[in-house]
């Protein structure tokens, strides 16, 4: 009958509602351990200026390895991360290891690091304490360090929290580190926050980069990013166009006049050692060649 029907039904939602309840909850069990065994590393994938595949920063991405040897990608462990609370000490665990491996390439190569901070951390009040710890823990200087904040968890924060994470964000700003907004234009903000945030760099999302199917971004997709590019002129800021995988994509970015660019055509997220052998390559020609640029704008 339909009445069994509706009660299966909820008996069966009842039952997958626990069953990712317990996922969740062994998730986070996992994670904590994850943090006190050492199964996390760091990856870094270079941003380049597509004109001359010169890299001029590299970010820091989150890797985790279970003993089992299978790794669990970051969009699926952020989330419990986050909820959990777990994300304070990832994120500092992140921040202090990054900066440590940083500081050589900055001193070597002239290259800025890019981390990426969710809004839980950003609401954290320590969170500019753990910073400037990082900071000075590894000899990277501020000017060296970008922070990476999607556009929705901008948005997401309101209220008092808005206005203490702002003045945070103003604060480190005041110290020489450089604010991006991640995935720009996935955000369903009005943009007007942008005339209030102290902020430095737009990362235009892979969404806009790519195109449905075919190599190029489509025509909608290119009014999208000129309109970004042309708001980033406006407000003197940078522009980085992610998620870049064929020529056709580049040359159509270069020709909009978006220089700085990551993604696969260029380079995968990488380990510290492929990071040290790229740059070694890349500076070691016959007669030793110029030194990397020294910033990123
Ligand atoms: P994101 O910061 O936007 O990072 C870019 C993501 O796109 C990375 O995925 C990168 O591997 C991938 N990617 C780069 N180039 C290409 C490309 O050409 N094509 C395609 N298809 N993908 C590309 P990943 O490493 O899986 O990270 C996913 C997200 O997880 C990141 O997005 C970031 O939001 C978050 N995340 C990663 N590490 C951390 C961390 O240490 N802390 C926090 N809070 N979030 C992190
Ligand atoms: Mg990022
Ligand atoms: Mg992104
Ligand atoms: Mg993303």
């Amino acid at each position: 009958t339909a009445k069994a029907d509706g009660r299966n039904r909820i008996a069966a939602f009842d039952v997958e509602l626990r069953s990712s309840r317990l996922d969740t909850a062994r998730l986070v069990d996992d994670l904590r351990r994850a943090l006190t065994d050492a199964e996390f590393r760091v990856h870094y994938q270079p941003v380049v200026d597509s004109r001359t595949g010169e890299v001029r920063s590299l970010e820091a991405l989150l890797r985790w390895t279970r003993p089992d040897g299978t790794s669990v990608p970051p969009d699926e462990f952020i989330p419990a991360a986050e909820d959990s609370g777990l994300i304070i000490p990832i994120g500092a665990w992140v921040l202090r290891h990054a900066t440590e491996q940083a500081t050589e390439w900055h001193q070597r190569f002239g290259l800025s690091l890019s981390v990426n901070v969710s809004g839980h951390q950003l609401s954290d009040p320590q969170f500019a304490e753990t910073i400037f710890e990082a900071l000075s823990a590894s000899g990277l200087p501020p000017t060296a360090l970008i922070l990476e904040i999607t556009e929705t968890a901008l948005v997401a924060v309101t209220g008092s929290t808005a206005t203490d994470v702002h003045s945070c964000l103003q604060r480190l700003r005041d110290h020489g580190i450089r604010i991006a907004i991640d995935d720009f234009g996935t955000g369903y903000a009005s943009l007007s926050y942008l005339r209030h945030l102290p902020v430095d760099i737009l990362k235009i999302d892979r969404s806009f980069v790519r195109s449905d199917g075919g190599n190029a971004p489509g025509p909608q997709d290119h009014a999208f990013i000129r309109a970004i590019l042309h708001l980033s002129e406006t407000l003197r800021l940078s522009t980085i166009a992610e998620g870049v995988e064929t020529p056709q994509q580049a040359a159509l970015l270069q020709h909009m006049n978006c220089h700085l660019a990551q993604g696969f055509l260029f380079h995968r997220p990488m380990t510290q050692e492929a990071v040290e052998h790229l740059l070694a390559a890349t500076t070691s020609g016959p007669e030793g060649s110029a030194p990397h640029g020294t910033h990123l704008t």
